[in-house]
């Protein structure tokens, strides 16, 4: 059998609800730019990045990287052109599940990845309702046929940074 039909690159993201090594280590690289966040009291810090089917990574942001308000995964995808045609293809790493509804701006995260055409996310934690009661993107997600994995084995990554905001588990 082989194996070298497709690009074979190790940083190839995982396909439809199977995840795999790359997406990990994707997720990984989300959560460590998490810590970049500046603090805040109110909002939580999240990383995120977007890469290609062919694990090209396209565009990564945090949270209040340029703008208090900004949610990590449209600082992400303000860095692309809309209608980039990578994007339908590509997956996009979340340290946190894409918001569903927000207090700071209109259009929540889960909307602007499904306008964005992205139909595969990839996330390490789902959001609590610390600031928002059911913020949670990812039903609105799966009801708009984004596939939404969820690698939980990284969520204390995906919590690291916002400990003071959920508190410990220790
Ligand atoms: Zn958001």
């Amino acid at each position: 059998m082989s194996t070298a039909s497709t690009s074979g690159s190790a940083n190839t993201p995982g396909a439809g609800r199977k995840s795999n090594t790359a997406d990990r280590a994707w997720l990984a690289l989300a959560c460590e730019l998490a810590a970049l966040c500046p603090p805040s009291t109110t909002a939580f810090s999240v990383g995120a990045v977007i890469v290609a089917a062919d694990g090209t990574e396209l565009a990564r942001g945090y949270s209040r990287e340029d703008n208090p308000l900004d949610h990590a995964e449209e600082a992400a995808l303000a860095k692309l052109p809309a209608g980039d045609p990578r994007l339908g293809s590509a997956t996009i790493y979340s340290s946190l599940e894409p918001c569903a509804k927000r207090a700071s701006r209109p259009l929540p995260c889960a909307q602007l990845i499904r306008n964005a055409g992205i139909s595969r996310v990839v996330t390490a934690w789902r959001e609590p309702d610390t600031f928002v009661l059911g913020a949670d993107g990812t039903e609105l997600l799966q009801d708009a046929g984004v596939t939404v994995v969820e690698l939980p084995e990284l969520a204390d990554a995906a919590q690291t940074p916002n400990r003071h905001l959920v508190g410990g588990d220790r």
